[in-house]
């Protein structure tokens, strides 16, 4: 197993420890407001108008009004402390994108107004074989045959000069400026976001967690409140 590969596992059961402590903080602070009249589960069937139906209304507000909130604040301040590393210039970002979307398909998302596949398609190419691929970043293609991961596509940007440079740097889309803003992103060794990465990774993961928990909580209580 290479280093990526078992970085990759590492971070997946780090996720997975991660994702059981926060559900226990969720189910808490849902428990904390419970009236005292109520028998059951937040998941359960409670009648219109009922103490637990209102209870649910309050868990559904909670999340929006205060999880929620507090979510988009945290990852700001994570975004904002990205501003304290930089670029390194290795260029590997502009050699190698990866996308499960094939170049029909995200030029069909980039016709239908998806603005993050609009700005792919005006940088980036695919390449021609998985191997060319290989070539830039070989760890990572080789972790992604180790995972079975084969619905993945490879693409390079035709701007970046032999020297490494962007040919374009002053009219590089968004896209380009903001990378790498998931700070759950793979990032090759040469990245100088790298620290920025693995200092942050923890608090990204409970955010992560948190929005995948929130979100099954939310449809599983929303359907008692669509008629
Ligand atoms: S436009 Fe420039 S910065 Fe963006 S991917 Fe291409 S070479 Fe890199
Ligand atoms: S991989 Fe990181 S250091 Fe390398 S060019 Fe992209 S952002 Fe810069």
């Amino acid at each position: 197993m290479s280093k990526l590969h078992s970085s990759v596992e590492n971070l997946r059961k780090e996720y997975r420890e991660i994702f059981s402590k926060t559900v226990e903080e969720i189910q808490k602070r849902i428990d904390e407001i419970k009236p005292e009249t109520v028998n059951g589960d937040i998941f359960d069937e409670f009648t219109k108008g009922s103490e637990g139906r209102k209870w649910q209304a309050a868990v559904l507000e909670m999340f929006d009004k205060d999880i929620s909130k507090e979510i988009y604040r945290k990852f700001q301040e994570v975004l904002a402390y990205r501003e304290q590393f930089q670029c390194s210039g290795c260029a590997t970002c502009c050699n190698l994108a990866c996308s499960e979307f094939s170049p029909e398909e995200l030029k069909q998302k980039a016709e239908n107004g998806d603005n993050f596949a609009k700005q792919f398609t005006s940088i980036f190419i695919p390449y021609e074989s998985k191997e060319e691929a290989r070539r830039v970043y070989p760890e990572y293609i080789q972790m992604l045959e180790d995972n079975k991961e084969d619905d993945v596509y490879f693409y390079h940007c035709p701007k970046l000069t032999k020297d490494n440079r962007c040919s374009d740097y002053e009219n590089r889309p968004q896209i380009c400026r903001d990378f790498p803003d998931n700070p759950l992103s793979i990032l090759p060794n040469s990245c100088g976001y790298k620290k920025w990465k693995e200092e942050i990774e923890p608090v990204t993961l409970m955010l992560h967690s948190m929005l995948e928990i929130i979100q099954y909580y939310k449809e599983n209580i929303c359907k008692y409140f669509q008629d």
